[in-house]
């Protein structure tokens, strides 16, 4: 593409009587980093971002981002205490169609992105029972759903009628392949001319009258810091204690596989009782996820793979010939309430972090709230939820914080 940086006049960020457009430090360059910088220097900012490259990674374990299957699915594990997470989920998911077509088109890269719905399926009794449960919580939230019969089910997934005895289809679930858009966001923002350092950022100071970020070769100072670093997010220093986002490690181990005639086992995404199944175009299939307390604890383990591929097996035991491709884990940024922290958490400080499970659905939504904090300076009213300061002692409710006019740059 070519290197040309388009801003929409009427969607510019605000600017100074000077002209001059805000500059943004990104620490993080994960999908939530990168999105927050592609939105942001669409809309007129300057951006820097920083990497680590990953510290805690090595022998097959990554950030999260790239460790993830790329599910864009709120309907199948929101909770009844999720309400807020579920709004924001859904919005995310309805944004990921324009998002995934506006960075194809603008990186040529293909991001696999589908829309052919999830199953989940039962393959007990007790299984049935508790799917009927999860199925009635969801007709009462409005989900788009179907009950399928187990003959229904051998009709859409051939290869599951002998083992699963009944599912529901979510048609509005979609899929995207993470690694795809990172290296496209990429792509994009090196054309927009933004820099991707590769460089670990050992603190962010925040006494003076604009923020910096420190590096063990500079510093650079910025108008706003945005931390976006994932499962680190506690460890960047400078924070004050008691502003640190309660972030912490929650290690997912994957594999993939692939079958000798490259024959898709599946065409939809499938989430069995213990595992689920994401099926890409290039006929590999992954299999995901552990769940496991263990901080940032790297590699990929015995039972981990164990229980991936016994997962895997009772729903579908033609995975038994299948050919390992490879093993990997990655550390999902756990938050106490599961939800993200996205917003300030002082004039110059922005966190956008904590996204556990959903980051990759909620990346163009999370993406789409700071370019909106930042350039428009006020926060979205449907972020409010999800305050950085929530967890305060002192935390009197959910506000807008006033940021000074940019004209003090
Ligand atoms: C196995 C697994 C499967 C998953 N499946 C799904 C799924 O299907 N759907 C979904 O929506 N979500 C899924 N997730 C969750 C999702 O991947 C995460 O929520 C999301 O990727 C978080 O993105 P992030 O950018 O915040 O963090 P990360 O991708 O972890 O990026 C953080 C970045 O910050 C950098 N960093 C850290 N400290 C510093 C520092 N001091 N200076 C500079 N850089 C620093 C790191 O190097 C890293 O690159 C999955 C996660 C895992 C692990």
């Amino acid at each position: 593409m070519s290197g040309t940086l388009s801003v929409d006049p009427t969607q510019g960020a605000r600017v100074s009587a000077s002209g001059v457009a805000p500059h943004v430090a990104i620490v993080g360059a994960g999908i939530i980093g990168l999105s927050i910088a592609w939105r942001l220097v669409q809309r007129g900012c300057r951006v820097d971002v920083f990497d680590a490259g990953g510290p805690s990674q090595g022998r097959g374990c990554f950030a999260a981002s790239r460790a993830s299957a790329g599910l864009l699915a709120p309907g199948v594990e929101a909770e009844p205490t999720e309400d807020a997470l579920h709004e924001l989920c859904l919005r995310s998911l309805s944004l990921w169609p324009a998002f995934a077509r506006e960075l194809e088109g603008q990186s040529t890269i293909p991001l696999d992105f589908r829309s052919r719905g999830s199953l989940v399926i039962a393959l007990t009794r007790d299984d049935v029972k508790k799917l009927e449960h999860t199925h009635s919580y969801h007709e009462a939230l409005g989900t788009a759903q179907r009950w399928l019969t187990r003959a229904e089910l051998g009709e859409l997934e051939p290869n599951l009628e002998a083992t699963a005895l009944a599912a529901r289809h979510l048609p509005n679930d979609r899929q995207v392949d993470p690694r795809a858009v990172l290296v496209a966001l990429r792509d994009v923002l090196g054309a927009h001319g933004v820099a991707v350092h590769q460089r670990r950022v050992d603190a962010v100071a925040l006494g003076g009258a604009r923020p910096m970020i420190v590096t063990e070769l500079g510093q650079l100072e910025a108008d706003y810091i945005v931390v976006a670093a994932g499962a680190w997010s506690r460890s960047v220093g400078g924070i004050p204690d008691e502003w640190k986002p309660p972030v912490h490690p929650v290690k997912g181990q994957m594999l993939s596989v692939e079958l000798p005639d490259s024959t898709p086992l599946l065409q939809h995404a499938v989430f069995t009782p213990r595992v689920y199944l994401v099926p890409r175009t290039s006929g590999r299939l992954l299999i995901g996820a552990t769940v496991e307390d263990r901080g940032f604890e790297d590699g990929v383990t015995a039972g981990g793979l164990l229980h991936l591929l016994e997962g895997a097996w009772r729903a579908m035991p033609a995975v038994e010939s299948a050919r390992v491709v490879e093993t990997w884990c990655g550390f999902r940024p756990g938050s106490r309430d599961d939800a993200p922290m996205i917003g300030h958490r002082d004039e110059r400080l922005l966190f956008a972090t904590g996204h556990y499970r959903n980051g990759i659905l909620l990346a163009p939504a999370t993406a789409d709230a700071i370019a909106m904090t930042i350039c428009d300076q006020a926060e979205p009213d449907w972020i409010s939820a999800f305050a950085p300061a929530r967890f305060d002692a002192d935390f009197a409710g959910f506000r807008n914080i006033q940021v000074p006019a940019h004209a003090a740059l």
